[in-house]
């Protein structure tokens, strides 16, 4: 059985939550970014779930294209001062509520677009977190 950890993301500038309750991807609401690529603006949304690479996108960025990213509540460009360690595209940092952040390659079919949390020590945490909680379940 795959054990998946659902993340609650928000927005690094203005602490807004980024899930879209009106987007279910996964069965879950998916995170949802402002998009531009090749001078066109679109919408894209990302499975919450850790782990899963679903997503869904109103433009049609090609594989290997580079995207930036923005906040759909505030518009502020989220990019990160590190790039990803697969392709060198710039990376996209997001924050997670509990604490700690996550980040995320903006190249479209880099096998780091799932997100991935950039601080080991915050991934133990939460899958830890996770174990403690299923292992307390009654058989
Ligand atoms: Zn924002
Ligand atoms: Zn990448």
């Amino acid at each position: 059985m795959k054990n998946y950890y659902k993340l609650s993301l928000k927005c690094p500038k203005c602490c807004k939550e980024l899930g879209d309750t009106e987007k279910i991807i996964d069965g879950i609401p998916a995170v949802k970014f402002i998009i531009h690529s090749h001078g066109e603006e679109g919408l894209i949304w990302l499975s919450a779930l850790y782990g899963s690479y679903e997503k869904q996108s109103t433009l049609n960025v090609p594989e290997g294209e580079i995207s930036s990213f923005s906040c759909p509540h505030c518009k502020a460009e989220l990019i990160s001062n590190a790039n990803c360690n697969l392709c060198q595209a710039p990376l996209v940092d997001l924050h997670l509520f509990e604490g700690g952040k996550v980040s995320i390659c903006s190249r479209a079919g880099c096998t780091k677009h799932s997100i991935e949390f950039e601080d080991l020590n915050t991934a133990i945490n939460h899958f830890f977190n996770v174990f403690e909680t299923q292992s307390h379940l009654p058989k």
